[in-house]
């Protein structure tokens, strides 16, 4: 089985190309269908699967199916990583695919100075990656804006839970709109797991690889 058959479209299986992947790994063919349809995803997930770009091709994939309201770009995808490391990957990995789309995106994360990261968001972008920490902080400082918000991901998720990063993630889901597409990756799923997923995600296509 090839990507060509996964509801990708021609810049995407382009970059694909030029990543050197031919065959889709289980978690890709599993999730990127349903993921491109707008379903929730509850997905049990080791880095290593392809877990990555499991989640990222299909979102690429819907930000060029469907435009935003004139004006102001907001933000339209936001991925939660428990690391500014795992934050970077998945940018790098946004960045690879994405390369023959229109799209803009940063990353956010805590260590460093916030003014930047604040003057991107004013500008407006379509994805952020970011630690749940910096953002709820960024959020207290001036406000930011998920009205737009489409798709929610938590990656390691059950990294973010051990982190202690729940409170942030309560607090911050409080701002984003009800009506959204919600994933969420967990290499464990532990009863705080399950609780989370079970507050988060509205009938969610379960994937186990
Ligand atoms: P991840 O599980 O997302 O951390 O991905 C693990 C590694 O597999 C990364 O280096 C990816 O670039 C690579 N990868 C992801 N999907 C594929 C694929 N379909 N074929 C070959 N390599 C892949």
């Amino acid at each position: 089985m090839s990507f060509n058959t996964l509801g990708l479209s021609e810049p995407l299986l382009k970059a694909i190309k030029d990543q050197g992947y031919t065959i889709p790994t289980p978690i890709q063919k599993q999730a990127l269908p349903v993921v491109i349809e707008g379903k929730d995803v509850l997905a049990a997930a080791q880095t290593g699967t392809g877990k990555t770009a499991a989640f990222t091709l299909p979102l690429l994939e819907r930000l060029s199916q469907t435009h935003p309201k004139m004006g102001k770009k907001q933000i339209r995808v936001l991925v939660l990583t428990p690391t500014r490391e795992l934050a970077a990957q998945v940018a790098q990995s946004i960045k690879n695919y994405g390369k023959y789309m229109k799209y803009s995106s940063t990353v956010i994360y805590g260590g460093v100075g916030i003014n930047p990261q604040l003057a991107t968001l004013r500008k407006g972008v379509d994805t952020v990656i970011a630690t749940p920490g910096r953002l709820l902080d960024i959020a207290g400082q001036e406000g930011i804006d998920f009205s737009a918000l489409e798709t929610l991901i938590l990656d390691e998720a059950d990294r973010m839970l051990d982190m202690g990063f729940i409170h942030d993630i309560k607090k911050l889901m409080k701002m984003m709109p009800q009506r959204r597409q919600t994933l969420l990756f967990s290499a464990t799923f532990s009863p705080d797991i399950k609780k989370l997923a079970s507050g988060l995600l509205k009938k969610p296509v379960l994937i186990e690889v």
